[in-house]
């Protein structure tokens, strides 16, 4: 009968309230199959969580394109004309948290995107933020070490958090973001998106363009202090993914105007700001943003772990006419993100529904085979090597992206290839928030800043945001002075 249980082999279940028992009174059978397989398969339903971005929610929808004009920059299937339609899956995530920790935290908030081009499928796996706190992955790995749980009291230190930021000046930039009003969206919906790094965009001609790709939020930006945070975070840890599933179950289908920002090839050479440093922007007076299209959520998943959990994000994932940049930090993670995937889902990641190139006809044709977990029908009696004879899939097209011109030898050099500058956009963002959201960034860095211990770190700390603007450092000192203070008087 269709609504019969079974067991995972699909035998019939007759009962499952009562363990096998040796007589009514006595202890539980080792042959009870159905037992044993129901709380070894319970046992194994963790997969290992992400090391950063664990605590997310996801929902289906499309993008539409609206600049009829981006054949002229990009090759991409999907950009080629107005009205274009495209299948899309995005991903909105903390990043410090584990799994179970609060949505209504200060953290970055990934968001990610994954466009199902008939041409494979595009991830721009970016954040809330158009910029990061370093620009080179050698130092990811201490970076997140700092933010998360300390080896001995295995909670966040602001001990760790600070020592890291008052020896990386180039953070300072993110941390004024992260610590500003932005820093806690009151939800998913009221945020913008970043790519963050730049990438290149080349065209039929093979033009490059360097691009930056900016989601604004079509519902505006709304935030939540700390105070507020604090509230929503104790009384509802889930209350992002619960706005996020409530407004599209009831209609109110959250929507983002995609733009970029279009730097001709030739600029980068001689332009102020290295173009590929990721803890920088380029301001919007020197290259305005140009509208791209609107991506809509109009639809959440079925099942959180199969779409949301097993959804896997690569920014390696491009297509034709979409390229990478030298920009360090994309680099690194050009490696990382499908690393993580490999460990955390398997080789065969890219197969599953959520992560199969479904605008692909027929999906992904190549030589991979096996492996742990392969469902599909694994390539059948094709020849599993190529170059073959057998009419077997065979390379065809130009190359997906332009290469990168370079020079000099191999070696460790500074990061950029001009004046290091991790103070100016900093000191930039500062002096464009009003003056109560000046008010609240001081504070919310003293709350943090007062609490360290170890020797230098409040001093080093202090004077990166003396060196983005006098009167933010000045500030910050008088208040980190006067909350010790207090302290101390308790
Ligand atoms: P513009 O005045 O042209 O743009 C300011 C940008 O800052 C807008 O994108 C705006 O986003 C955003 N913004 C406004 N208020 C805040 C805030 N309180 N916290 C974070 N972002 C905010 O200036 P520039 O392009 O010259 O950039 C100046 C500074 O603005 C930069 O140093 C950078 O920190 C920040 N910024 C710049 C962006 C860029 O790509 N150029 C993007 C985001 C921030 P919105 O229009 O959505 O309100």
């Amino acid at each position: 009968m269709a609504n019969t249980l079974t067991t995972e082999s699909g035998a019939v279940v007759a009962d499952n309230q009562n363990s096998q028992t040796a007589g009514p009174g006595g202890p539980v059978l080792l042959q009870d199959q159905h037992l044993i397989e129901k709380l070894a398969r319970f046992n194994r339903e963790r997969i290992p969580e992400r090391v950063v971005h664990a605590v997310g929610s996801g929902a289906r929808g499309w993008f539409e394109v609206t600049n009829p004009e981006l054949s002229r920059y990009t090759r991409m299937g999907m950009m080629s004309e107005a009205g274009k339609l495209t299948e899309a899956f995005a991903r909105f995530s903390t990043v410090a948290g584990s799994k179970g920790a609060p949505d209504a935290v200060r953290d970055p908030r990934g968001f990610a995107v994954k466009f199902y081009t008939e041409d494979g499928n595009w991830d721009l796996a970016g954040n809330n933020t158009p910029i990061f706190f370093i620009r080179d992955p050698l130092k990811f790995p201490d970076f997140i070490h700092s933010q998360k749980y300390d080896p001995y009291t295995n909670q966040q230190e602001a001990d760790n958090v600070w020592d890291f930021f008052s020896q990386s000046p180039e953070a300072t930039h993110q941390f004024t973001w992260l610590f500003g009003d932005r820093g806690i969206p009151a939800s998913y919906r009221h945020m913008n998106g970043y790519g963050s790094h730049t990438f290149q965009w080349v065209n039929d001609a093979g033009e490059r363009h360097w691009v930056k790709f900016h989601f604004k939020t079509d519902q505006g930006i709304h935030c939540l202090t700390s105070d507020q945070a604090d509230v929503v975070a104790g009384a509802n840890p889930q209350a992002f993914q619960q706005d996020l599933r409530e407004a599209i179950d009831r209609g109110a289908f959250p929507s983002w105007t995609l733009y970029v920002q279009l730097m001709p090839e030739a600029d980068a050479a001689d332009y102020a700001i290295d173009p590929f440093d990721l803890t920088k922007v380029w301001p919007h007076a020197d290259y305005p943003l140009v509208e791209v299209g609107r991506l809509v959520l109009d639809r959440n998943p079925d099942n959180y772990f199969a779409e949301v959990e097993q959804s896997a994000f690569d920014p390696g994932h491009m297509v034709p006419g979409i390229g990478p940049s030298p920009d360090r930090m994309l680099q690194g993670r050009l490696f990382a993100y499908g690393d993580a995937h490999r460990y955390r889902l398997g080789v065969n990641h890219t197969r599953l529904p959520v992560n199969a190139p479904k605008g692909v006809s027929g999906g992904a044709r190549n030589y991979g085979r096996d492996s742990a977990m392969r469902f599909d029908y694994n390539g059948g009696r094709w020849p599993n090597y190529e170059p073959n004879s057998r009419g077997g899939p065979a390379e065809d097209g130009p190359a997906a992206y332009e290469g990168l011109p370079v020079t000099g030898v191999s070696g460790q050099f500074d990061p950029a290839v001009r004046e290091v500058d991790d103070f100016t956009q900093a000191g930039a963002l500062y002096r464009l928030m009003c003056s109560g959201e000046r008010r609240r960034l001081v504070e919310n860095i003293a709350n943090g800043l007062s609490e360290v211990m170890l020797d230098g770190v409040v001093e080093r700390s202090i004077d990166h945001f003396r060196r983005a603007d006098h009167e933010y450092g000045a500030r910050v000192e008088m208040a980190v002075k006067d909350k010790r203070r207090k302290r101390e008087q308790l």
